[in-house]
């Protein structure tokens, strides 16, 4: 039983209202990795990378418990670069720059040790790799969670919408809802969405929490209210991470337990935006993960006489 993360691994450039760097380690699949690593000590990584990506960031990795077999290093070739400005709101960014160098041409090994594969995640990447991981896993994984962004949306979208009709649970933010379905309410989104292929629909709204669609259920999990945001790079894939992840470690995919994983999600992005990149996911207690999961206990909990 494991779970599989595909996604990019990468070098980041971020500009927030609160500073600068021109290159960081970034890439949905670091993200993803780092945070499920805290629930299941079984997370194997697919991505691709160039000879310039810092062997150091690959044994942390493997130090937390990540696989990294099917981690593809190129030789003579560039890491997939993104670069990326936040508005003030911190809520919305803008793409400046997007490299694809290893990515442009990126075919997915599948391990033989990764095809016990339980849990899958399609983290952020081309919809066309996405496929191709899912079929090359020889049997079909219990759950797969897809993430994706408005750039596949707006540059490949009949190849990602073969790719919804093979998920069970897609992650997106609330504008690329709108952007996918065309519909600028998001219950609508979602109905429609939901039609496209996956039963479970997570919009993400931010600081203002994330929605989890299910037919006609719908939950809503808050997002830590923080006096400090720096990045909010990676607070997708974080989200995504913990909510995979714990779905792996307790081994329940029902509605309710997704309820509990979306607030494992939102607790581990809380970390992710306090730090410039993945840094702040390096080394946390188990403790500090508790502790913050009490906190959104405390945030959401209340006696009301009806
Ligand atoms: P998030 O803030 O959760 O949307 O994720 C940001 C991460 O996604 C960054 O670390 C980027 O390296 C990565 N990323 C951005 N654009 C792409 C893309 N087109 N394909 C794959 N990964 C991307």
């Amino acid at each position: 039983m494991s779970l599989v993360v595909v996604g990019s691994v990468a070098f980041d450039g971020i500009e927030t209202p609160f500073g600068k760097v021109d290159k960081i380690i970034g890439g949905s699949g670091t993200y993803i990795s780092y945070c499920a690593s805290y629930f299941t000590k079984n997370v194997k990584l697919v991505s691709v990378v160039g000879e310039d990506f810092p062997q150091e960031t690959i044994q942390h990795l493997n130090k937390k418990g990540v696989s990294t077999e099917g981690l593809q290093i190129k030789k003579g070739e560039k890491s997939f670069f993104w670069q990326g400005k936040y508005h003030l709101d911190l809520n919305s960014r803008d793409t400046l720059v997007t490299e694809l160098n290893v990515l442009a041409d990126f075919d997915p090994v599948i391990p033989e040790s990764y095809q016990d594969c339980e849990y899958l995640i399609l983290g952020n990447l081309t919809p066309q790799v996405q496929k191709t991981v899912i079929d090359r896993l020889k049997k079909r994984p219990k759950l797969i969670v897809m993430d994706t962004m408005n750039f596949w949306m707006q540059i490949a979208l009949d190849d990602l919408k073969v790719v919804l009709k093979m998920v069970d649970v897609l992650s997106i933010n609330d504008e690329e809802a709108r952007l996918l379905s065309g519909e600028h309410s998001l219950v609508k989104a979602a109905k429609k969405i939901q039609e496209m292929g996956p039963k479970y629909l997570i919009i993400k709204k931010g600081e203002h929490g994330a929605l989890l669609f299910h037919k006609d259920e719908l939950f809503y999990a808050p997002a830590l209210p923080l006096a400090d945001v720096f990045d909010p790079t990676g607070a997708g894939d974080t989200f995504a991470g913990g909510f995979i992840g714990h779905l792996a470690k307790t081994g329940d995919i029902s509605f309710e337990n997704m309820k509990a994983a979306l607030i494992h999600g939102s607790a581990m992005a809380s970390f992710c935006v306090g730090k410039f990149g993945p840094e702040a996911l390096y080394e946390l207690s188990d403790e500090d993960v508790q502790n913050r999961l009490q906190e959104f206990v405390d945030l959401v909990q209340f006696e009301i006489n009806l």
